[in-house]
């Protein structure tokens, strides 16, 4: 198991579109950056890096590079996540805190869940979405995104763990086991000399 931590924030400018979680949101103001600004995106982007530690989201997509301009955060996402494939690991669950003063997020948390799951290839259920409001941190001009992410080595072909025990779901230790007891011939029961 590996755990991942990630945080970003973005500014509020008037008149762009609001990006949180891949789902766009209804309001005046969106958050501004070299990308879509995306900030809870980044975050889980980063947090999936650190749990392998592979670098940070700028690692890959540096500012500099003016390909990146307005790009799609999902693209960053998804080249983190194929980063987590590559080193044998899947998504277990994902929990994450947005700070920002509006708009509201509890309206949105459900399609904001449901699309950051799709992205994780997991369950809503495994995707944790929490909001607050920057009281006494002078931040209303802002979006804040603290993400945490376990993942969990892969069990499938291909991957060799090194200790089976640790690694290999019981059900799938269970299914190997029963498989070989199927190819084993059935014994004669009766007799008991050996036969030549
Ligand atoms: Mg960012």
């Amino acid at each position: 198991m590996r755990i991942g931590y990630g945080w970003d924030s973005h500014e509020f400018h008037a008149g762009i579109p609001l990006k949180i979680g891949g789902v766009q949101l209804p309001h005046e103001k969106g958050l501004a950056g070299h990308s879509d600004g995306d900030v809870l995106l980044h975050a889980v982007t980063d947090a999936l890096l650190g749990a392998i530690a592979a670098g940070d989201i700028g690692t890959y997509f540096p500012p500099s590079d003016p390909k990146w301009k307005g790009a799609d955060s999902v693209t960053f996402l998804q080249e983190a996540m194929r980063q987590v494939s590559r080193a044998g690991y899947t998504v277990a669950n994902v929990d994450s805190t947005l700070i920002l003063a509006e708009p509201k997020i509890g309206p949105h948390a459900a399609k904001i869940q449901g699309r950051v799951a799709e992205l994780l290839k997991v369950e809503p259920a495994a995707v944790g979405i929490k909001a607050k409001t920057p009281e006494g941190m002078g931040t209303d001009n802002a979006a804040i995104a603290h993400v945490v992410v376990l993942l969990v080595k892969n069990s499938g072909k291909g991957s060799r763990p090194k200790r089976a025990v640790e690694t290999v779901p019981q059900p799938e230790i269970d299914r190997v086991v029963n498989d070989l007891i199927k190819e084993v011939p059935e014994q004669p029961k009766t007799g008991g000399k050996t036969r030549r």
